[in-house]
C-alpha cells in the first residue's frame, strides 16, 4: 500500500494462472491425507521406517495470527507427545523481527514419530532431471530457514522435540504434474539469518530517531510519504527486488542518485571507496581517484582494454 501511494507499486505476485496452478499442486501433494508428501519424505530422508498409511493432520483454524500460532505450538506440542506421525498443513509460526512479532506460514511441517520436526516447502517451479532452478532453490533455502528458527522457539520448550535442519522441498517433475522432492541442508542460511537477526535494529529505536509527527499512513500525499520514507536510512541492492514492496521507489531513489549499490552487492563490494557511477567512470577516464588505489587501477586497466578492443573491431582486427 506504502508503494502504491507513493506512485512506484511492487510488481510482486504472481500471474493469475501460476497461482491457480501453484495451488492445485500443492492441493495434489497433500491429497489423501498428505499420503504421497509423507511417502517422499520417508524414501527422500531414508532412515529404517516405512512411510505410514496415514498421520494426524490437526485442526489449526483460530481467530488472527496469533492465536493460529498459539495453537500450531500446541498441536505440535501433542502430536510430539502422541509419538507419531502428524502433518500440519499451512501452520502459523510466530518469530520475533526486529523487537516485533512476524507472523509466518510454511506449506507444512512433518512430525516424526521420534519427536523430529520437519520443514516441508511446495514449489511450482520443476524438478528436471533431479535438479532445479539454483536461484529458486536458494531462496526456497533462506526461507525454509526462517521457518526453522521459529519452529526451535517452540521446540526449546517442548520434551522430546528437534527441528531438522534438512528440509523437503517437493517440486513438479520434469514437465509433469507428478510431486517429486529433494532434501535440502539449510544449517548454512540458518546460521547467517539467526546472526542477521540479532543484529537488526529494534523497529521501536528506529520510531524513536524519526522526527516528531512522522507517518507512513498510506492516506498521506505522496510528497508527505516521501519525506516520511526518506528519513529512514536506506541501502538499495537488486535483491530488494525480490523481497520488499518498496524495491521501485529505493531503486528509482538509488539511480538518480548515481548509487552504485543499483548495481548489486557484489559490484558494490568490488568498488572499493568509489560509492557513485560518475566516481567510477571518472576514475576509468583517469580524471579522478589515486592511480595507487588497486580499485582505480583495475577500473582503468579495465577501460584500456576495452579501448584496445574496440579499436581492433572498428579497424577490422577480430577481437580474440
Ligand atoms: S533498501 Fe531495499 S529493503 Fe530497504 S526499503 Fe528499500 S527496497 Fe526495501
Amino acid at each position: 500500500m506504502l508503494a502504491t501511494a507513493l506512485g512506484s507499486p511492487a510488481a510482486f505476485g504472481q500471474s493469475q494462472f501460476a497461482f491457480v496452478r501453484g495451488n492445485a499442486f500443492e492441493a495434489k501433494v497433500k491429497a489423501d491425507g498428505g499420503t504421497e508428501l509423507l511417502r517422499l519424505l520417508v524414501e527422500r530422508l531414508g532412515g529404517d521406517a516405512d512411510a505410514p498409511a496415514t498421520a494426524e493432520v490437526p485442526d489449526l483454524t483460530a481467530a488472527g495470527p496469533e492465536g493460529r500460532a498459539a495453537r500450531t505450538a500446541l498441536a505440535l506440542r501433542e502430536a510430539t507427545a502422541a509419538g507419531g506421525w502428524a502433518l500440519l498443513d499451512h501452520p502459523m509460526l510466530a518469530l520475533e523481527v526486529a523487537g516485533s512479532p512476524a507472523y509466518l506460514e510454511p506449506d507444512a511441517v512433518v512430525v516424526h514419530p521420534d519427536g523430529t520436526w520437519t520443514v516441508v516447502e511446495i514449489k511450482s517451479f520443476p524438478m528436471i532431471d533431479s535438479s532445479a532452478d539454483a536461484a529458486k532453490v536458494g531462496a526456497a533455502a533462506r526461507q525454509s530457514a526462517v521457518y526453522v528458527l521459529a519452529l526451535e522457539r517452540i521446540a526449546a520448550k517442548t520434551e522430546g522435540a528437534e527441528v531438522a535442519h534438512r528440509v523437503l522441498l517437493v517440486c513438479p517433475k520434469d514437465f509433469s504434474n507428478l510431486p517429486t522432492a529433494s532434501v535440502v541442508d539449510v544449517r548454512k542460511q540458518r546460521a547467517v539469518t539467526s546472526r542477521q537477526l540479532t543484529r537488526l535494529t529494534r523497529v521501536e529505536d528506529i520510531a524513536a530517531a524519526l522526527p516528531e509527527g512522522t507517518t507512513f499512513d498510506p492516506g498521506c500525499s505522496p510528497e508527505e510519504l516521501g519525506t516520511a520514507v526518506e528519513a529512514v536510512p536506506a541501502a538499495y541492492a537488486p535483491e530488494c527486488l525480490a523481497a520488499c514492496e518498496l524495491a521501485f521507489h529505493c531503486r528509482s531513489k538509488a539511480r538518480a542518485e548515481g548509487a552504485v549499490e543499483s548495481l548489486g552487492r557484489s559490484v558494490r563490494g568490488e568498488l572499493g571507496g568509489l560509492t557513485t557511477v560518475a566516481g567510477v567512470l571518472a576514475a576509468a577516464a583517469g580524471k579522478e581517484g589515486d592511480p595507487a588505489d588497486p580499485t582505480v587501477a583495475a577500473l582503468r586497466r579495465a577501460a584500456a582494454l576495452r579501448a584496445e578492443a574496440l579499436a581492433g573491431v572498428e579497424g577490422g582486427v577480430p577481437c580474440r
